[in-house]
């Protein structure tokens, strides 16, 4: 059988100004284009047919081709993440951890060196110290308060220089700017995982940064019941990340890629109280005798304060806490809470609460005494995330 082509047009045409949450409620897509229906289709599909040989050799220029290099349902998340990122192109992935490998994959090649912050994300180290450094990388960690200091690490084989900002458990803020105009002297290119931030309250590319990476599991998804990731780039990296992606055949499944794009719509108003909710608690635990420490970027206390606030918008709900005892008052506190759950990833609705192992580290090793707890504050009311907190701490301190 044959159709006919839709019209190819490969980028939306851009939007007038408004605010994030407009934004994230409409499109970026046209409900006309879709018989009047609020949201794009749910398109599953491998084979797609073309009108004409002619067509069909040209496809290269096609919107759509082939299922695994996208569909309409995967284009309308790409889109309102490029949109999100003041991005040229964004790639979707099934996890937010081949988010980050894909990438590094793309730009990185035997012998060349690669640096990457102390504070990361485990996983992010478990690539590099095994897929990378098997395939000839050599890979290199920095202090996360490095700031321009990394041009003294630069080497002429250094191609990728990858930060996580805030710092994984710890929360390091990183000088942005500073370490990418570093990076981009030596002609390497910038990645950061954004994942905490979410882009309402980060956008990495407005500061230098090449290639914007996010664990959509996270927020955009927001309740727990999806995986995804995404790599949003500029103009001068997208093509090359594209190109990866599709030698190594891996993109989003459509089920998926809805629950995002429908996570997405409310996002903005979920980090609000995210954001409000766990610096309340944030602010709550700083007060009490039995906590050592509480590592929170919107805490003046906190050391990074100032940097956080000079280039971020917003702090999400992800934070931790020293409590004073070790291993075994953080088990009593830990088992004793009923709302917050043991588990791990956060950005979903319902609070939950991990102990923190920094035993990777190899430069950014904890300071200061005590059971380090992350805490993931999810949409409950803060008044009951207290009391469930309260019987935590009551149980570690009977111990
Ligand atoms: C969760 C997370 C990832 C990985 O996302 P998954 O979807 O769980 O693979 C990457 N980076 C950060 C900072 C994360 O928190």
């Amino acid at each position: 059988m044959r159709v006919e082509q839709l019209s190819n047009e490969d980028s939306p045409v851009p939007r007038p100004q408004v605010g994030p949450n407009t934004r994230l409620a409409h499109g970026p897509y046209d409900p006309r284009s879709q018989h009047g229906f609020v949201n794009p289709p749910v398109v599953h599909g491998s084979t797609v047919l073309f009108a004409s040989t002619e067509t069909l050799r040209n496809r290269a220029r096609a919107t759509f081709s082939y299922g695994l290099s996208g569909t309409p349902t995967t284009k309308a998340l790409e889109d309102a993440l490029s949109e999100l990122e003041g991005s040229a192109g964004t790639i979707l992935l099934p996890s937010g951890l081949a988010a980050v490998s894909v990438p590094l994959m793309a730009f990185l090649s035997a012998g060349d060196h690669c640096l990457v912050v102390d504070s990361v994300y485990y996983p992010t180290r478990r690539f590099c110290d095994g897929t990378l450094s098997r395939l000839g990388v050599e890979v290199e960690y920095f202090d996360p308060h490095i700031g321009e200091g990394i041009a003294g690490l630069m080497r002429p084989e250094t191609k990728v220089v990858f930060i996580e900002a805030p710092g994984s458990n710890t929360f390091e803020i990183m000088d942005v700017r500073a370490v990418s105009d570093a990076a981009h002297a030596c002609g390497a290119v910038t990645m950061m995982d954004n994942t905490w931030a979410t882009p309402l309250f980060f956008r990495p590319l407005d500061h230098g940064v090449d290639l914007s990476i996010h664990a959509l599991t996270k927020y955009p998804g927001g309740h727990s019941d999806v995986m995804m990731g995404s790599v949003s780039a500029n103009n001068a990296t997208y093509g090359r990340l594209r190109d990866t992606q599709m030698q190594i055949g891996v993109n989003a499944a459509p089920d998926d890629t809805y629950l995002v794009l429908r996570g997405l719509k409310t996002m903005g108003i979920r980090l609000e109280r995210h954001r409000d909710s766990a610096l309340a608690l944030a602010q709550w635990l700083e007060g009490r005798e039995d906590v050592a420490d509480v590592l929170h970027p919107a805490l003046p206390s906190f050391p990074g304060h100032a940097l956080w606030r000079r280039q971020f918008s917003g702090a999400s709900g992800l934070f931790a806490f020293r409590l004073k005892g070790e291993a075994r008052t953080a088990a009593s506190f830990l088992d004793a809470l009923r709302l917050f759950g043991l588990g791990y990833s956060w950005g979903g609705h319902e609070s939950l609460a991990v102990p923190v192992d920094l035993s990777d580290r190899t430069i950014a090793k904890s300071s200061g005494d005590g059971a380090l707890i992350r805490l993931q504050v999810g949409l409950e009311d803060v008044i009951d995330l207290k009391a469930d907190l309260e019987a935590g701490f009551a149980a570690a301190n009977t111990l």
